[in-house]
């Protein structure tokens, strides 16, 4: 699925075939998940493929990079142009791109190691969370406590939580978890932020224990610039009842309705929830159909 005989992936300064790109099994982030990685697509637009916010997602990467003190050499242009030549390369337009700067170094230590690795690839992948609206259920796990780990910057390691919760979720027949902080409010799912709409406005849980997506900042000037209210604030989930919507952004998942969370059951259809309205916009966004100043 993720790569074939013909695949060549980006690999600390060339192009190799993707079955040839291997790590040790002594690499140091194999052993304790000291890396950091990004989740970009690439849209197939009138303009040619363009990568969606490419500077926003490599700066980001930058920053998750200097929060665990993982060296990180190339720049911000540098890791564009490398992704545009790998889509070229691969003959992919509409794809998800997965940068990752990892130690494959044998370093058993627990300290940053000296060096790291750079690894890029990029297949094609549908929405990730499907189209239809999802059953949510209230995780029992919570997200990292953000005085235990740089909960804001995107790390391999916080990923295990993502991918527990996650399993938990599915396993008791649900569609994907929803996690709370440490503190018992709403944060995020296990891999895309949480919007509710509630009395004709939007709501979303604010910085602090959540990864501030860039589909979030997106979603959230489509909404504002259309004159829709987004508070980003603390709430509990006894305030999804009585409220008219939810719905879940993120790279790959895009903007997807939620139809429940356990059993508070959203009435108004997705269809018909400003999160429908702003996913339209959104696609059109990253299409090229509308700049993002005139997306209203
Ligand atoms: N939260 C988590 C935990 C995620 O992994 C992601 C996906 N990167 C998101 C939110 C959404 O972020 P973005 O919109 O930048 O993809």
């Amino acid at each position: 699925m993720y790569f074939d005989d013909n695949t060549l992936v980006y690999l600390d300064g060339e192009f190799v075939p993707a079955a040839q790109a291997t790590c040790g099994v002594y690499a140091q982030s194999l052993h304790y998940g000291y890396a950091v990685f990004e989740g970009i697509r690439a849209y197939n637009t009138a303009q040619g493929t363009r990568i969606f916010k490419a500077r926003e997602h490599y700066e980001r990467l930058h920053y998750s990079c200097q929060s665990i003190g993982l060296p990180l050499t190339y720049s911000v242009e540098e890791l564009t142009e490398i992704s545009y030549q790998l889509l070229a390369k691969n003959n992919l337009t509409d794809a998800y791109l997965r940068p990752l700067v990892f130690a494959a170094t044998p370093h058993m230590t627990l300290t940053a190691p000296p060096a790291s690795n750079l690894m890029l690839a990029a297949w094609h992948w549908g929405k990730y969370l499907g189209s239809q609206s999802l059953r949510l259920t209230v995780s029992p796990y919570e997200r990292p406590n953000p005085k235990a780990v740089p909960i804001e910057a995107k790390v391999s390691g916080h990923y295990a939580n993502s991918i527990i919760a996650s399993s938990e979720a599915k396993g008791r027949g649900f569609d994907e978890a929803l996690l709370l902080d440490m503190n018992g409010y709403v944060a995020e799912g296990p891999g895309a932020n949480f919007f509710v709409e509630k009395d004709g406005a939007l709501f979303t849980a604010p910085g602090g224990s959540i990864l501030r997506g860039i589909t979030r900042n997106t979603v959230i000037d489509l909404a504002r610039s259309a004159g829709i209210t987004v508070t980003e604030r603390f709430f509990r989930p006894d305030e999804l009842r009585g409220a008219t919507g939810a719905f879940m952004t993120g790279t790959a998942a895009e903007v997807v309705g939620v139809a429940s969370v356990d059993d508070v059951v959203f009435a108004t259809p997705f269809e018909h929830t400003l999160g429908a309205q702003l996913a339209a916009r959104y696609t059109a966004l990253v299409l090229g159909e509308t700049a993002a100043a005139e997306a209203s």
